[in-house]
């Protein structure tokens, strides 16, 4: 037996317990008559002393260790006289009677601690040394504890969990394949699911009216803190369901996991928003409600006033930002400067000051008069101390920009807990989105997603009327799941494939097989999918989901400990007939 305890269990109980650890070596700390180790395992961290009246083998070993050495060590557990409180296992030490080194280790290039002092790229590269820290060991956890919180109330729900292939054919989300050549159908390539959308649908015509699997989705596109190459999705779909019953299981679901993962409790239902409101009044499709600051439609009372930048403008919308009036010229300065970053991409920012004694001052004073001015700052809802901040221009774009002033506002004003919550459903998509560059409509979801039944009458007239039975599910600002309900009938998949363009023929190539099983019999069906990286870095309160996966990829989308991707042998490329050329 390597180990009778683990380096994270010992108690004041214990005391005079012989017992045997094993784990890594944190920290030696050599006093001259007496060596402390700290001794390390997933567990926690147990504290060794070897003294002046130790075994003389075991001195000897005592001075040979290093850091990151893996030994084992058989003692008696004793009383500290100096208790540690930080720790649980604080209260005693383990002396040392036998001590002997399992492995040797090379100097970790970084300090194995909470906090490290590695750079990004160098934990990357050491990776299976960063997920020795503390901090990684907690995310693993936490994402452990949540796939099976999953399993939990699915299986309990009566979902079964299927797996579906990885080797397939395009799948409808809408991003870049990643591809794999096929050695035994020369020229021909598999790709990789970015969902297993289509699979899912097929397995509800095959009548699982129920599944769920925690599947591995692969995109090829640039990356960004919160996306992976390769993700985990949380997959679910369901039979004979409306949209209804889709967002009342889920949102059960959502409340088993906050209490179960974290102990909160949501009294209230989550808000249902849809699209349009939560575009008008946050600017945002994934609104942020941890806060207010929701926006006004400033456009009546604005324009007309012989202001031209209003006056040209489509839209004009604003918030007040609580006890900002006190702002000064330079704060003012660079939240103009923040709105005007090409990322954010609006022309200027206008403001009002709504003063302590309810006097109003603002950018535009001479354009308009001060009744005019407090109507647009009581329309932003300001009062006395709040800065209104107001942009124009096309309508969602608009939005859009000062959305993410509203963001900006909130964390310079310390309004993004990562200890709350605000979950909400967003609801009524619009079924379609206009791309400017190729003049034509995409599926803002995928396009077997449902039109609302009343909308179907604009299928052809009127696309950017219809919407869809298409949810998210939001959490503080991210867009944590979403689904919709599906198309089951041909006629109407041939409909929405004509208004996205497609000819019957590349319908047909593409999706052919989905739509050849359709006519055998397909149920209603309907369903959605939740990012389990972003899930687990909500949960644990992380910006970045890479944490949250044992090997993410950097930013370039490599494997910098594995290095890969990488260059194949000659003979490999010869098996797949592929020929390469460099790029320009
Ligand atoms: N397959 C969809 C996605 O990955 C989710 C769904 O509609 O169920 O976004």
């Amino acid at each position: 037996m390597y180990r009778t305890h683990t380096c994270g269990c010992l108690r004041a109980c214990n005391v005079n317990e012989t017992v045997t650890l094993a784990g890594w070596v944190q920290k030696v700390r050599n006093l001259g008559a007496m060596t402390f180790i700290d001794l390390r395992d997933r567990y926690g961290i147990t504290q060794i002393v070897v003294e002046e009246h130790s075994p003389a083998p075991v001195r000897a070993v005592a001075g040979e260790l290093g850091r990151e050495y893996v030994v084992q060590v058989t003692g008696r557990v004793v009383e500290r006289s100096s208790k540690n409180p930080r720790i649980p296992t604080g209260e005693v030490e383990v002396t040392a009677c036998e001590l002997r080194i399992l492995n040797r280790a090379q100097t970790p290039p970084f300090t194995i601690e909470e906090q490290s002092d590695g750079g990004d790229d160098l934990r990357m590269k050491y990776r299976y040394l960063d997920l020795r820290r503390p901090p990684l060991q907690r995310a693993m956890i936490l994402r452990h504890r949540m796939a099976q919180a999953v399993r939990t109330f699915l299986d309990g729900e009566g979902f079964l969990e299927i797996e579906t292939p990885y080797l397939i054919k395009s799948t409808p989300e809408g991003a870049r394949d990643f591809v794999v050549p096929s050695r035994m159908n020369p020229n021909e390539f598999y790709a990789l699911p970015q969902s297993p959308q289509t699979l899912k649908q097929l397995l509800m015509v095959a009548g699982y009216d129920r599944y769920f699997q925690i599947v591995r989705c692969f995109r090829d596109e640039d990356l960004r803190a919160d996306r992976q190459p390769e993700f985990t999705q949380i997959d679910c779909e369901m039979s004979f369901v409306e949209q209804e019953d889709v967002l009342e299981i889920f949102e059960r679901w959502a409340r088993h996991m906050f209490r179960e993962v974290l102990g909160v409790e949501f009294e209230a239902p989550f808000r249902r928003m849809p699209w349009i409101e939560a575009m008008e009044r946050y600017g945002s499709d994934k609104p942020d409600l941890r806060f207010g600051m929701e926006f006004a439609n400033l456009t009546a009372l604005a324009k007309g006033h012989g202001f031209g930048v209003f006056d040209d403008a489509e839209y004009i919308t604003g918030f007040a930002a609580p006890g900002c009036a006190g702002y000064t010229r330079k704060q003012i300065d660079a939240l103009t400067d923040f709105v005007k970053r090409p990322q954010v991409g609006a022309r200027g920012l206008v403001w009002i000051r709504t003063e302590a004694d309810g006097s109003v001052k603002s950018s535009v004073d001479k354009f308009y008069t001060t009744d005019q001015v407090r109507a647009m700052a009581e329309r932003s809802g300001a009062a006395p101390g709040d800065l209104t901040l107001i942009l124009c221009g096309p309508k969602f774009k608009t939005l859009t920009q000062l959305s993410a002033l509203r963001i900006e506002m909130a964390r310079l004003l310390g309004l993004r807990d990562p200890r709350r919550f605000a979950p909400l459903w967003v609801v009524d998509f619009p079924m379609f989105e206009w791309d400017e560059d190729t003049q034509r409509y995409y599926a803002m979801h995928h396009p077997f997603t449902s039109p609302k039944p009343e909308d179907v009458q604009y299928l052809e007239s009127d696309p950017g009327r219809v919407r869809a039975n298409a949810y998210d599910f939001v959490c503080n600002g991210t867009e944590i799941g979403g689904g919709s309900i599906r198309i089951h009938d041909a006629d109407l998949q041939a409909r929405i494939f004509r208004a996205l363009g497609f000819t019957p023929e590349k319908a047909e190539e593409q999706f052919g097989f989905l739509m050849n099983a359709f006519k055998f019999g397909a149920p209603p069906h309907g369903g959605l999918a939740f990012g389990f990286d972003r899930l687990c870095s909500l949960f644990g309160g992380a910006e970045s989901i890479r944490d949250y996966i044992a090997f993410p990829k950097n930013n370039a989308g490599r494997d910098v400990m594995l290095d890969a991707p990488s260059a194949i042998a000659p003979e490999q490329l010869d098996e797949l007939y592929l020929r390469l050329e460099r790029p320009e």
